[in-house]
């Protein structure tokens, strides 16, 4: 699979080197592994690097913060109160991007789910989204759509 990488992704990719094994990604690895789910982790060849993809289901996880990514109606995704214009503009390009790789993926033939760093405080109802999803995705795999390349 060839992915065309402009300096900017190439540039936030990079960005991302380093800050791989966080605390909230460990809780979703650690959650899958335990239902039984096998997964490759940050595709750099796939849009966005998904944290986590299930090649098999034809899932690509994102274990998003909530401050950074802007969980709608979060209390964590607080606005700074200086700078207000630097950090909407900053939140603006997170959300496209963000939106960009999600239509990506799904033009190639790929679902993503996105697990909000706070849904990993709780393991229970994070357990049961995932599960969800992923059932729901073996369940449409078979379908044209999800079938190309
Ligand atoms: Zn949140």
């Amino acid at each position: 699979m060839v992915d065309r990488l402009t300096p900017q992704r190439r540039s936030w990719l990079m960005s991302r080197v380093g800050r791989k094994d966080t605390g909230p990604e460990m809780v979703v690895r650690r959650l899958l592994f335990r239902e039984g789910y096998r997964f490759r982790l940050h595709r750099k060849d796939m849009p966005g690097s998904p944290d986590l993809v299930l090649p098999r289901y034809r899932v690509a996880i994102f274990v998003h913060g909530c401050f950074w990514h802007r969980h709608a109606g979060c209390s964590k995704a607080t606005t700074p109160k200086t700078r207000m214009e630097f950090w909407s503009n900053k939140f603006a390009q997170n959300i496209a991007r963000d939106k960009a790789n999600e239509d990506q993926l799904a033009e190639r033939g790929w679902r993503t789910i996105v697990v909000w760093e706070c849904e990993t405080k709780e393991m229970g109802e994070l357990r049961e989204k995932l599960c969800a999803e992923l059932e729901d995705a073996k369940r449409t795999i078979g379908e044209p759509h999800a079938a190309r390349r």
